[in-house]
């Protein structure tokens, strides 16, 4: 068995990872960390989601800069407001027994001085969406023109929502020297592009076949009319009362009216998306992390790359307008070596997405049927 220690991490580190319980690394970690603690070079690094990409880019960043100099050394930019508290979040759980290092979240919606103030005190680490990024930018209210390393995290999604351009002013105004590694799931041509464009001869670290879906995910497909979606919602939830679970819609609107008739109707269901306050969406997130809420409804957008433990359903009440959506939406159950189930509801005429969806994920679907009313109490 290959251990922490063995990668070449420090004490501060490893007291870290015994606490938050992780006893082997996992795979993409056993290869990306040596690297980037030893070799002072550019790395891409592909695995699928929840194979542990945070700490196999959070760890050596933490043990390579200089918790004693207060400049900012490290800048991650991820392509959500809760990816970024969460990622922080996570950072700040591994170097708490490094004293003097402090990790700073950057993201719109929430008071712009404040994150300003906390940057001023001394962040070595800033973790950033690229919106608010550049608005302090222009407001001279952050400095990463002397930074060491710049992590492009979850890099396929920042590009499928359209932040090419700002990917680009950003990195502009970082030094050349930096290093610069990049974290993605699959490996389509934008994010080629931008390892291409921006750095310089990167080690390429693969886990796993690219683009598949993680694999302790079972992928299931129920059939309906199209106006009985929302029938066949509510029956896979009665039939499945312990479920934990993302509902997916295309739409803010979709996702809104979903999740307000599930509540008429009794189910521990709250919306997510990017309409609601970044206070609602905190609260939103604090209670389903809670299990208070047992049906999380909500936009690709808002739940991208959302690291909840033990979601037990991903329901796909609506199919993605961007197909290879679907491996970051299943990827959100199955985490951590535990199992899970995506669910797709479909409509007659969009069956044939499924069977576009078995080749891009490799792997079959088992149609089912829409548990009926009378098996289940109404
Ligand atoms: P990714 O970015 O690849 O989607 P995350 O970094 O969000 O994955 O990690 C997924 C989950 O796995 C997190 O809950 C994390 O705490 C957990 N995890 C990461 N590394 C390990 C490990 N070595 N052992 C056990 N759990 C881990
Ligand atoms: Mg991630």
């Amino acid at each position: 068995m290959n251990t922490f220690k063995a990668l070449g991490l420090n004490d501060a580190i490893l007291q870290a990872v015994t606490d938050m319980g992780f006893t082997e690394p996992s795979e993409v970690q056993e290869k990306a960390i040596p690297v980037l603690l030893r070799e002072a070079t550019d790395v891409v690094a592909l695995a699928q989601t929840g194979t542990g990409k945070t700490a196999a880019f959070g760890f050596p960043l933490i043990q390579k800069v200089d918790a004693t100099s207060r400049k900012t050394q490290g800048l991650i930019i991820s392509p959500t407001r809760e990816l970024c508290l969460q990622i922080t979040n996570e950072l700040k759980s591994y170097s708490k027994y490094v004293k003097g290092l402090n990790t700073v979240a950057v993201y719109g919606g929430a008071n712009i001085q404040e994150q300003a103030r906390q940057i001023s005190r001394g962040a070595q680490i800033i973790v950033a969406t690229p919106g608010r990024m550049q608005d302090m930018m222009r407001r001279n209210l952050v400095d990463i023109s002397g930074i060491d390393f710049c992590i492009l995290d979850e890099a396929d999604e920042m590009l499928n929502m359209g932040f090419y351009e700002d990917i680009t002013t950003i990195l502009a105004d970082t030094p050349k020297n930096k290093q610069t590694w990049l974290f993605s799931a699959t490996m389509p041509k934008e994010v080629a592009r931008i390892a291409k464009q921006f750095m310089n001869d990167p080690i390429e670290i693969t886990v796993g076949t690219k683009n598949m879906g993680a694999e302790n995910v079972s992928h299931e497909y129920y059939m309906v009319n199209a106006r009985d979606r929302y029938q066949a919602l509510k029956r896979l939830a009665d039939a499945n009362p312990e479920i934990f679970s993302v509902v997916f819609c295309r739409t803010k609107r979709d996702t809104q009216k979903v999740a307000e008739q599930l509540i008429e109707d009794g189910y521990n269901a709250s919306a997510l998306h990017g309409d609601l306050s970044q206070n609602q969406r905190d609260l939103v997130m604090k209670s389903f992390r809670a299990r208070q809420i047992q049906m999380l409804v909500a936009t690709d957008v808002a739940a991208r790359g959302i690291d909840v433990d033990d979601i037990t359903h991903v329901i796909n009440y609506q199919l993605p307008d961007e197909i290879e959506t679907y491996t970051h939406r299943s990827g959100r159950t199955g985490r951590a070596g535990k199992t899970g189930i995506s669910m797709v509801i479909v409509s007659k005429s969009e069956v044939r997405k499924v069977r576009t969806l078995e080749k891009i994920i490799n792997k079959k679907f088992i149609q089912k049927d829409i548990p009926t009313g009378m098996e289940i109490c109404e």
